[in-house]
């Protein structure tokens, strides 16, 4: 599912002193500036303002801009909360950037301007990213071609079906021809076909089976078969819309003028921004309501491996609950992340804390070659 993927360099390296960053500096919250209005800015550990968010005033796009020595580039993401197991967000992320002629423009310019990218789809999202490697101009030629690539592509049916499931014939030995099933998705997808179920099912028990987080956002294959390119349109129509639910961390280093690529910014958003954004409720609940399921028993999930006894998967999950502090809920990430004895005993202070109803040795003996999800009981 992930391609060549872009990644942020977020280590923070010495902020130049410039006119540009104290510019940044300056900036107050609620602060109007170039088509935005300020709602946070972000320290080094030196205490300089290095970074701020901001929400693009006519589309409620929320857009973070950071000040690194590094090249210009953007990080982009599209909320796509599906509910089902038919890899519409996958399929977006095959075609929008490759297929139509939004698509092929994207890619010759990418190659011509030697402007790396990557895109990927996540439960709940796809991203994009992209870099320079030349100027902030030419940064900004690519990234209005990622911009058009994304909310105006233009692909055919042909493309769709070819890139994501198609009929094929297949020439084996001698002239006789098969049909086979095919396609660039679909075949990727049937490569871990039943490998990952045993995430998703135990996302179902913790979230509510229509949870977003309960389905494969990448496809299944059994599912794949009956979309169709206008399924993929709608899907694309219902979600890629700049505001909210988009959003874009954008790094450049601190010598540039900030007022002047706010401006850019906002003029980019503007061109691709259609009507219908809505600013979301201040609201302090879950982005997708909780449904958590009271059935607390461990479950198997075999798969297809070549290799018998190579291991499996254990998944563990808790059912959501609310934090009293930010103390306990870093208590329980590390534990969670880590899960040994010792790290319960560090955090034992913590009532809350749910005690493993099989020790890891426990658990691993009853894996052959599947998958185990435990729920476990909290106090
Ligand atoms: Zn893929």
């Amino acid at each position: 599912m992930i391609r060549f993927f872009l990644s942020l360099i977020l280590t923070v390296t010495a902020i130049r002193h410039s006119a540009h960053s104290a510019e940044l500096s300056r900036l107050k919250k609620e602060q109007r500036v170039g088509g935005f209005q300020v709602q946070n800015l972000y320290s080094d550990s030196d205490g300089k303002i290095m970074g701020a968010k901001f929400i693009h005033s006519s589309t409620g796009t929320p857009v973070f801009l950071l000040q690194l020595q590094t090249v210009p580039q953007v990080f982009t993401w599209v909320d796509t909360p599906t509910n089902s197991n038919q890899g519409l967000p996958h399929a977006l992320e095959h075609l929008l950037v490759a297929k139509g002629v939004q698509g092929h423009y994207f890619q010759l310019l990418h190659q011509m301007r030697l402007t790396p990218y990557g895109a990927a789809t996540f439960s709940d999202f796809v991203a994009y990213g992209l870099s320079s490697e030349g100027s902030v101009d030419d940064f900004f030629e690519s990234f209005h071609a990622l911009l058009a690539a994304m909310y105006r592509p233009d692909f055919s049916d042909a493309e769709a079906s070819k890139e994501f499931y198609h009929f094929g014939v297949s020439t084996g030995r001698g002239s006789k021809k098969t049909l086979i099933e095919e396609g660039t998705v679909y075949d990727e997808m049937r490569a871990t076909q039943d490998r990952f179920r045993y995430y998703s099912e135990l996302n179902k028990r913790i979230f509510g089976a229509e949870s977003p987080f309960a389905f494969r956002a990448g496809g299944d294959p059994d599912q794949m078969r009956s979309v169709t390119p206008e399924d993929i349109r709608q899907f694309h129509d219902k979600y890629y819309r700049l505001g909210p639910s988009t959003g874009f961390i954008f790094v450049f280093p601190p010598q540039e003028n900030v007022s002047a690529i706010l401006r850019k910014i906002s003029d980019e958003l503007q061109q691709f921004s259609q009507s219908g954004a809505v600013s979301p409720a201040a609201t302090s609940n879950p982005k997708y309501p909780f449904h958590s399921s009271n059935d607390l028993a461990p479950a198997i999930y075999p798969f297809p491996s070549p290799n018998a006894p190579a291991p499996g998967f254990i998944r563990f999950a808790w059912r959501p609950g609310k934090a009293d502090s930010q103390e306990q809920l870093n208590c329980w990430k590390y534990l969670l992340a880590r899960w040994q004895t010792a790290r319960v005993l560090y955090c034992k202070e913590s009532s809350s804390i749910a005690k493993p109803a099989l020790s890891i040795r426990e658990q691993q003996r009853l894996i052959p070659n599947s998958s185990l999800i435990t729920l476990l009981h909290t106090p």
